[in-house]
């Protein structure tokens, strides 16, 4: 992206950490004896451009180079644009000094930002990432649910859903030895996807011993009269019988 300053009307193109030293050299008066070029024959300016190349790690050709033809001219690293504009003019090094400086820290701060930012959205990515993978969170079967099981379970005589061997309810409502089971999965805690069962039937279902593709037609089945209970209950209420 290329960007430019204004010089007493004359423009100064910048590219990145770049400045173009013959655009520089026109707005300071196109003095003949001052092109770039013959300010980089300098023994003091080669001294310079080498000191910088060391200082940034790069080399020489990166730091200050010519392009020929229409936009072209001497480019070269806003440090060493510096040290041109000093042997211009007293003026126009003063210019320099504050505008240019002032344009090339913005940038680096503004740089800095948006590595922030891009940094930023990697992380958030990489933990979505993460977050995905991780098991979800188990949802616990709620009071109310486990009440409304446990008064069903008891509606249909009070025994173990699964093995039908075993009280899992007591005739005042009171849970024995019993477990309430998420049958499909832990994040589905509703009445419809899960039920209270005896320990033993419990045990063997978590353990897998007993499989659960085997204990879906008691499941199934406890369901299925449950509805049908449910029913039963939504007629008497709308029949307004006790
Ligand atoms: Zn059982």
């Amino acid at each position: 992206m290329s960007d430019e300053l204004d010089y007493q009307g004359a423009r100064v193109r910048l590219k990145g950490d770049t400045l173009n030293l013959t655009d520089m050299w026109r707005a300071s008066g196109s003095d003949t004896q001052k092109q770039p070029a013959k300010w980089h024959a300098l023994q003091q300016a080669a001294d310079f451009i080498g000191y910088i190349a060391g200082t940034l790690g790069k080399t020489e050709s990166l730091l200050i180079w010519t392009k020929e033809g229409r936009g072209g001219g001497t480019w070269a690293h806003w440090q060493i644009g510096m040290a041109y504009a000093k042997y211009l003019s007293p003026a126009f090094h003063a210019w320099c000094n504050s505008i240019v400086r002032a344009h090339m820290e913005r940038r680096a701060t503004g740089n800095f930002q948006s590595q922030v930012i891009e940094r930023l959205d990697r992380i958030e990515h990489r933990v979505d990432t993460l977050e995905q993978r991780l098991p979800q969170r188990r949802r616990e079967i709620t009071r109310t649910t486990r009440l409304y099981l446990a008064d069903a379970t008891l509606a249909l005589g009070g025994r173990c859903p699964c093995c039908g061997r075993v009280d899992v309810v007591a005739a005042d409502g009171n849970v024995l030895n019993a477990e309430f089971d998420h049958f499909y999965s832990n994040q589905l805690p509703s009445e419809d996807h899960s039920w209270l069962i005896c320990l033993a039937c419990h045990s063997n279902l978590t353990t897998g011993k007993l499989p659960r593709t085997e204990a879906d037609v008691h499941f199934k089945s406890f369901q299925l009269r449950r509805a049908a209970l449910m029913a039963v209950l939504d007629t008497e209420s709308a029949t307004g019988e006790d």
